[in-house]
């Protein structure tokens, strides 16, 4: 619940609007897990909130630590028994939290292990909040980043995405700034423009992958219903309106999508525009034939774009000791039991 929203709820139990306030940073400021924590709160409105109120809480099944990098892989189970993957990531610059915004995915790309098995449910806005709470609370190390870059399609669940946003950015609770917030999409374009009205200066990440809309579709089937040039001009008004760089996200295939012609092709596409192209070298799933290019075609597929001027990093590949790819460690839990 937003902070007006509990207002109202504890209006109705016949309070005061500032203990709204109390326990909202209760909850999202001090993180704590019970009613019975909120000691500035009179033991009878507490019992009150128990009988009318549940909190949600992930309980975390496993956390692996990168020997590599100290990125953090968390296994957690919902209070439904469903589990979901976030990542830790440390930065110089601070710590990132990727969070996963269903459980499962029904947007179908083939080198992806999350959308397997499809789409289970989405996942509340509670379930968002406490990947980065719980990560928090078990590290004991503040995270200022979070990318919206694990399991699912955020945008196959807007409204929850939506108010999750909003609750992360509210100055009673985390206090994080769209600015460092990223949503990364598969390309749905009404819900693009629909987050360009929002107000909420968000980054935006378009998965990419293929620079033309036949072999994207091979990749993407979700490329079939929004084609590339009604993705762009979407992105176009997405960065007109929040002036917010963009970035393409373009996971390299070996013999697929990583052709000198295709560098060209990418270059074309994006140029002008105020981008970064992140280049992946695609994590291979085992229920999948992808191979990742390799590292030499990698190069000269970065060549090409920079000689068109365009920004373009490879991603720093962090956590691939622990299956820190996409759902693969969702995976392998689900079929090991
Ligand atoms: N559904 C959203 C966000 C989740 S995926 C989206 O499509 O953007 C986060 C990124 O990882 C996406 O760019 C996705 O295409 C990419 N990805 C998924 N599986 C991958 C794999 N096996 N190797 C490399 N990148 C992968």
């Amino acid at each position: 619940m937003e902070l007006a929203r509990v207002k109202e709820e504890i209006g109705q139990l016949g309070e005061k609007p500032f203990r709204a306030v109390q326990i909202y940073e209760w909850l999202h400021k001090k993180l704590c897990g019970s009613f019975d924590e909120m000691t500035n709160i009179s033991r009878s409105l507490r019992e009150k909130c128990k009988e009318s109120f549940s909190l949600c809480t992930l309980h975390a099944v496993e956390c692996l630590e990168s020997e590599e990098d100290g990125t953090c892989k968390f296994l957690f189970r919902l209070p439904d028994g469903n589990v979901i993957e976030s990542v830790l990531m440390r930065y110089r610059h601070g710590n990132s939290v990727c969070i996963s915004s269903q459980v499962g995915c029904r947007m179908g790309c083939r080198f992806c292990a999350s959308t397997l098995s499809g789409l289970v449910r989405n996942l509340m806005p509670s379930e968002m909040l406490e990947q980065v709470y719980q990560i928090q609370k078990i590290t004991g190390e503040r995270v200022s980043n979070i990318v919206v870059m694990g399991m699912g399609e955020p945008f196959d669940n807007y409204d929850n995405l939506v108010t999750f946003l909003r609750m992360v950015s509210d100055g009673n609770g985390l206090n994080i700034s769209g600015r460092n917030v990223t949503v990364s999409t598969c390309g749905i374009t009404p819900r693009i423009r629909q987050f360009a009205e929002e107000g909420f200066t968000a980054n935006l990440a378009l998965s990419l992958h293929a620079p033309k809309d036949a072999d994207r579709e091979g990749l993407m089937p979700v490329a079939r219903m929004y084609p590339l040039a009604q993705v762009m001009e979407a992105l176009d008004d997405y960065y007109k309106i929040t002036k917010r760089r963009l970035t393409f996200e373009y996971s390299l295939i070996a013999g697929v999508n990583d052709s000198a012609g295709q560098a060209g092709e990418l270059a074309r596409l994006v140029k002008g525009k105020n981008c970064l192209v992140n280049l992946i070298p695609v994590n291979e799933v085992r229920e999948r034939d992808f191979k990742r290019s390799d590292p030499r075609n990698i190069q000269n597929f970065k060549n090409i774009l920079e000689k068109n001027g365009i920004n373009v990093t490879i991603r720093r590949e962090m956590g691939s000791d622990i299956n820190a790819a996409c759902g693969q460690l969702r995976k392998s839990y689900m079929d090991g039991r």
